[in-house]
Order: C-alpha cells, then sequence, then structure tokens
C-alpha cells in the first residue's frame, strides 16, 4: 500500500471513496482494517515518541485530517491533495454500513453522549444496525470484549481520544471478532449534537 511519510510518521495519499473500496475488499477477505487521523500534533508528537510512532504506523490506514499534511506533501511533491478527515471517514464508513448491512458498536464517551449519538446515528442511516454501544469510563474490559463478540458488529468506533483509543484498538484487536476499527476522538460528541 502506497505511503508518504512526514517526520517519520506515515500518510495514506488515498480519497474516502479509495479506502472505503479497499475496505470492503479487506472485509471480504476477512482482513482487519485499523484507521487512524494524522493531523500535524500528532506527526510532531510521534516524532518525539517513539511508541507513538509505531502505533499511528501500524495502523493500515493514516488518514490525512489536517490541512498542514497537505501543504506538506505539496511541498515535498507528494499526492495528498484534500482532506479525509476522522469525522467525514466515519460518516462514510456508516453510510458503507448501512448499505452493506454490516453492524457498528460505538465504544466511549459518556453514557449520554455514545446513547444519543446512537440514536441520531439511527436517524441519520436509516436501517442501520447498530449492534451496541458502551460507555467509555466503564471498569470491565472483559465484559466489554464479550459485549462486542456478541453484538456480531464488524465496525468499530472507539472514542476516548488521543492516544488512549489507539492504545485500547491494539491491545484489545486480538480477541475481537471486528473487521474495522477507528479511533474518533470527540466524534461522538458531535453526532450526539
Ligand atoms: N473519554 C472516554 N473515556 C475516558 C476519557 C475520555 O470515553 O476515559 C471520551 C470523552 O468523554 C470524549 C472523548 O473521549 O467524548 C474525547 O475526549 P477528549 O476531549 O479528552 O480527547 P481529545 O479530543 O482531547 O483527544
Amino acid at each position: 500500500m502506497k505511503k508518504e511519510s512526514y517526520f517519520g510518521i506515515n500518510v495514506s495519499p488515498y480519497t474516502y471513496e479509495e479506502i472505503i473500496a479497499d475496505i470492503k475488499k479487506r472485509i471480504r477477505s476477512n482482513k482487519t482494517s485499523t484507521i487512524i487521523a494524522v493531523n500535524p500534533e500528532k506527526v510532531m508528537k510521534g516524532e518525539k515518541n517513539e511508541d507513538l510512532r509505531e502505533l499511528i504506523n501500524s495502523a493500515t490506514y493514516q488518514i490525512p485530517d489536517g490541512v498542514g499534511i497537505l501543504l506538506a506533501s505539496k511541498l515535498k511533491g507528494g499526492q495528498i491533495r484534500s482532506r479525509v478527515t476522522g469525522v467525514d471517514m466515519m460518516e462514510r464508513l456508516l453510510q458503507f454500513a448501512q448499505e452493506e448491512k454490516h453492524g457498528v458498536f460505538l465504544y466511549g464517551a459518556k453514557e449520554e453522549v455514545v446513547s444519543k449519538a446512537a440514536e441520531n446515528i439511527g436517524k441519520k442511516y436509516p436501517g442501520i444496525d447498530i449492534a451496541g454501544y458502551q460507555n467509555g469510563y466503564i471498569k470491565n474490559n472483559e465484559a466489554l470484549i464479550d459485549q462486542i463478540n456478541a453484538s456480531g458488529a464488524k465496525l468499530l468506533f472507539v472514542a476516548m481520544g488521543s492516544p488512549r483509543q489507539e492504545l485500547w484498538i491494539r491491545e484489545n484487536m486480538p480477541r475481537l471478532n471486528t473487521l474495522v476499527y477507528q479511533g474518533v476522538g470527540g466524534s461522538f460528541d458531535v453526532f450526539a449534537g
């Protein structure tokens, strides 16, 4: 897969459509996909912190969420010409899940936020299978893993801030049956309105 590199951080030069098409193929062959949004703040933090850099670089897609990345790509002769934001990527994935009838699980944020986000997503994408949700302040991680697996969800969105959400994904992915993972920061708050 093509990558551009800025201060040692990988960035994927793909559009929303290309990423969705690729994820569709990966799901068919039972391969997992992870998505992390990259902005200049993460590039700077990642430059200093090897573990964070590894964490970012090990994702399937590092989406260019931030104009700074576009500018850097242009200056260095790269191919990135438009932003691929975390929240818009989530919207595209929700639309994809609705069309393909894949279950979606939301994990993170406060109880009233995640429940409202689930309700609003259901209204915005009629017929979408919200397989389940859980707030980001629970203590029993084992029960959560069981809940996600029992839900049958194919896509999991984790909204706990960065890098907490990416660390959680990396740690728990081996035991999850979910195939698509995106850390979405404060996006549930946006959906909750
Ligand atoms: N959050 C969570 N569990 C935690 C800490 C944060 O679910 O232990 C949620 C928080 O409720 C919010 C989201 O993570 O919905 C983003 O949090 P924050 O604004 O702190 O992250 P940032 O956007 O600054 O990375």
